[in-house]
């Protein structure tokens, strides 16, 4: 196996719009770490996000570099070049020590039928039952059907050792941590699609430590999971089993495991994953982004006064441009247009109204689940508004930097390593525990 820069147990993927909010971020790992568990923080910007906003990525490395620094964070931590592909990873090279590979666009794409069969000969313990301890009945595997996923997934999984060898080349294999994403595509994986896809990434010789399939259920932007809990609470379980089995079986990392982007906000699977977690002695990587870009909002909001407007205009400016703005998200939001609030009332709103309205607290009536997506999918408003918006980032730090913290802290880190309740859930959690 080439070698490869380990990545710690439990890692938090740590998103950041704008580049100010380093420092609060890294304040929710260090109070994990004062209870005694090590986080270890992963800053990620994907290319689509620095384009959006017009950043390089050397900016995402100096944040996480001057948070690291000011809050004297002696531990591991990582920069995360996330969903770059063999176009775009260039610029991501000299500033990144963990790369997260997209390969969803060529998922799908038919493989030629010499290598599937080639895949198929050379991998027969794949076909039959396969004996994945932690899932109740063996796993049944049809030749048909490890054909069946080597025709979709190969070609993606070669994608992704290409680009692999390219960032090693540049950076040497031992220098960084890779993930392969899948998140980004139409239909979940299944726990036997999934093992057939981690044998196929390991004949191409990566040394996987995070990947990221798509999970049953919707993960919409910086709100609750949306689908059966119990059912992605099976599926969750049966990668897990997967990942601890294929470990054994074929030359990848030992700290491989699952990687769960737009992970933020999903309240009601943080439990079941962290039994699942506790259960398998598992790790996780969890990535989250646009969550502290609402903090910002909120942050500003709760400010008052030019805070306060500004969170105004961004509502009022998406709101006359809803659909435009809501297309590239289709997949992962859900706006009930005719339910949104409109700017005249908005504006009309107290600091109080606002905050109620976009904090993702399920507990409080004035909560606004279709308030808070649209403004998720916004931030190019502010982008717009550049220097001003900068600038009121800056004026009203203490406030925005208290809401970050806080975020992670108690509705994220709390909840999924502490098995500690949410006191923003809705519903009352079932304590398995107790
Ligand atoms: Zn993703």
């Amino acid at each position: 196996m080439n070698p490869y820069l380990p990545l710690g147990k439990l890692s938090f993927g740590l998103g950041d719009r704008f580049g100010r909010q380093g420092e609060a971020q890294l304040r929710a790992c260090v109070l994990a770490a004062e209870l005694g568990l090590d986080i270890v923080p992963v800053w990620n910007k994907s290319n689509r996000e620095h384009l959006f906003i017009g950043t390089e990525p050397t900016s995402l490395r100096a944040e996480a570099d001057h948070a690291v620094q000011a809050l004297g964070w002696r531990k591991p931590f990582h920069v995360d070049a996330d969903h770059i592909r063999l176009e775009t990873v260039d610029r991501f090279l000299a500033p990144s020590d963990f790369f997260t590979i997209d390969v969803a666009d060529a998922i799908g794409k038919a493989a030629p039928a010499a290598e599937v069969k080639a895949f198929a000969d050379r991998h027969s313990e794949l076909a039959g039952q396969v004996p994945v301890p932690g899932i109740d009945r063996p796993v049944e595997i049809s030749r048909a059907e490890v054909e069946r996923v080597a025709g979709k997934f190969l070609l993606a999984i070669q994608d992704a050792g290409r680009i692999y060898r390219h960032i090693a080349r540049s950076k040497g294999a031992g220098n960084f941590i890779t993930e392969v994403s899948m998140d980004e595509t139409d239909r979940p994986q299944t726990p036997p699609e999934l093992l057939i896809i981690l044998a196929a990434l390991a004949d191409e010789d990566l040394p996987l430590q995070t990947i990221a399939p798509k999970f049953t259920g919707r993960f919409n932007k910086g709100v609750d999971y949306a689908g059966d809990p119990r059912f992605f609470e099976k599926e969750f379980n049966e990668d897990l089993a997967v990942i601890a089995y294929a470990v054994r079986q074929y030359p990848l990392p030992t700290s491989l495991k699952l990687s769960i982007h737009s992970g933020s906000d999903k309240f009601s699977i943080y439990e079941p994953i962290r039994q699942a977690l506790e259960k398998f002695g598992a790790g996780i990587h969890l990535k989250t982004a646009g969550t502290t870009w609402l903090e910002e909002l909120i942050g500003l909001a709760e400010a008052g006064g030019d805070g306060l407007a500004i969170a105004r205009e961004i509502y009022a400016y998406a709101l006359g441009h809803v659909d435009e703005f809501c297309a590239p998200y289709a997949a992962v939001i859900d706006i009930d247009q005719r339910k949104l609030p409109s700017a005249r009332t908005v504006n009309e709103w107290t600091s109080a109204q606002f905050v109620a309205a976009l904090r993702h607290d399920e507990t409080n009536p004035a909560y606004d689940p279709g308030f808070r997506q649209l403004l998720h999918v916004s931030f190019k408003v502010a982008a717009k508004m550049g220097d001003r918006y900068q600038a009121a980032l800056k004026k009203h730090e203490a406030v925005i930097a208290k809401n970050v913290t806080e975020n992670l802290f108690e509705r994220h880190l709390e909840p999924l390593f502490f098995g500690k309740a949410n006191k923003s859930q809705a519903s009352g959690r079932v304590n398995h525990h107790a």
